[in-house]
């Protein structure tokens, strides 16, 4: 496999194996264990950590990779201070388990090891086609070969993982990292058709004839464009496409001196720390609501401060200058107005400004794939598939999992969300088949 750039040095680096065992003799290997409860995936985490403490590594990883198929993904990227660390009984010291450390420790011994630890279910005779080869859709195929069916995952892109392999930062997720879970996966005997997007080179309509059920996990789409003029000046950047092509060590052309994202998210600290390590002088988010409404996590708004990231709170930009290249942007001042029933930022009349920049990256969110829904023919609720507590879309015969069922006013989507659903929908669809357990 090629070398990819990794943008320097990892933000988590491995723990030792002396403080690996000095870490797993602290867990209390509580009863009714609240880190266990707080994981989506339900990783049995006091049982894992104490394999470690007693050597058995590879019982450790079958632990955590059981109830999340995405765990070696999840040991780097989960925010694990909101969901198990934060429930570890330690927190109120603020000393708890580092759980991810230890999870990244078991797993990667068995990466390097190159055990197999699953192995399919007796064959079912029953077919199941994905679409979406993501966090999603492997967890979903990975468990649906558990039961014993067949699976054919339908994947647009070249590589397997998703935002995993194209989304998450070098730096903060390894790209070997990513095709290496995915790996483990395919080797369960699921047939791969990369570069074939579904509705487009193959319809819905003829692969459910072919297969018994579908798993839609096509996450979502582009970052929505910002709707003011100069947008498609060169130097204007979808934030995924950015991150994407600097993954992938393709060029991402000259970033000039300031680099502008417009964002408060988790996909903009990831553009904005890649910026940074791409040479980039100064590099400035512009949120147009406050510090306190930012949807990025916490540990990742202080990664980026540790980066020397600038932050401009309460601002918006209203149109790009520039006669053949982005030149500057031009902002106005916006406040929430106090008492307003649903608190939108408003723009404060005479408070226009502009910043010179060289180059614009839009991570404002993603869109919906309406048209992939539409020609799936499922229902959505704004963009967002519809599904019932089994992960049933409207369509019989087709579930849905992942960032395509992920709905507003949720903090950010994840991927041990993600790979739950995987798990959820493929118990649903194998229920259906005729399988249980
Ligand atoms: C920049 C960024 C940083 C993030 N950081 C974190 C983080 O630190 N921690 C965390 O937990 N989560 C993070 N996330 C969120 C996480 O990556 C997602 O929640 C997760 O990847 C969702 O998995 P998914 O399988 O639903 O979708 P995706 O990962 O988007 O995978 C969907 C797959 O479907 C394919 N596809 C789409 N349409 C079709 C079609 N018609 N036919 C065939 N294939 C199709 C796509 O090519 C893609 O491979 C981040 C997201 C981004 C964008
Ligand atoms: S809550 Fe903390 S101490 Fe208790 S089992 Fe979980 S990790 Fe161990």
């Amino acid at each position: 496999m090629a070398t990819l750039p990794q943008l320097g040095e990892p933000i988590h680096k491995p723990l030792t194996d002396l403080e690996i065992r000095l870490e797993a003799n602290r867990c209390l290997y509580c009863y009714d264990a609240p880190c266990m409860r707080a994981c989506p995936t339900h990783i049995d985490v006091a049982s894992f950590i104490g394999k470690i403490a007693t050597g058995n590594l590879k019982g450790s990883a079958r632990v955590i990779l059981e109830a999340n198929p995405m765990g070696a993904s999840c040991a780097r990227v989960c925010p694990t201070e909101e969901l198990c660390e934060g429930a570890c009984v330690y927190e109120k010291d603020d000393t708890p388990i580092r759980i991810g450390d230890l999870q990244r420790y078991a797993i990667d011994h068995v990466m390097k090891s190159g055990i197999d630890l699953f192995e399919p279910g007796k064959p079912t005779g029953k077919r199941v086609a994905i679409v979406g080869g993501g966090p999603a859709g492997l967890s979903a195929a990975r468990d649906l070969r558990l039961f014993g069916h067949a699976v054919t995952i339908f994947e647009a892109h070249d590589e397997l993982n998703g935002l995993n392999t194209y989304g998450i930062v070098p730096f903060r997720l390894a790209y070997d990292v990513a095709l290496w879970e995915a790996q483990q996966v395919v080797n369960l005997g699921v047939d791969v058709k990369t570069k074939t997007r579904v509705g487009v080179d193959v319809s819905f309509d003829s692969l459910l004839k072919d297969f018994d059920a579908m798993v839609v996990a096509c996450g979502m789409g582009n970052v929505p464009k910002l709707g003011i003029p100069g947008e498609n000046l060169p130097g204007v950047w979808d934030a995924l496409d950015f991150i994407e092509r600097a993954k992938l060590g393709k060029s991402v052309a000259n970033l000039g001196k300031h680099v502008a994202v417009i964002g408060a998210g988790n996909t903009a600290i990831d553009a904005l720390t890649c910026s940074k390590r791409l040479g980039a002088e100064r590099v400035t988010m512009y949120y147009r609501r406050g510090e306190e409404q930012m949807t990025a996590y916490e540990f990742e708004y202080e990664f980026a401060k540790q980066e020397g990231i600038e932050f401009r709170f309460f601002c918006a930009p209203t149109k790009i200058v520039g006669e053949t290249h982005v030149a500057a942007v031009e902002f106005v001042r916006t406040e929430i107005p106090k008492g307003a029933a649903k608190p939108a930022p408003i723009p404060v009349p005479g408070s226009a400004f502009v910043e010179k920049v060289d180059t614009v990256i839009r991570a404002i969110g993603q869109s919906r794939l309406n048209d992939v829904f539409k020609a799936a023919g499922i229902e959505t609720d704004g963009g967002v598939v519809k599904v019932d507590d089994e992960l049933r879309t409207t369509r019989k015969g087709v579930w849905a999992a992942g960032d395509c069922i992920f709905a507003k006013g949720m903090r950010e989507a994840m991927v041990v969300e993600a790979a739950e659903q995987g798990k959820v929908a493929a118990r649903s669809v194998s229920a259906f088949l005729g399988v249980s357990r």
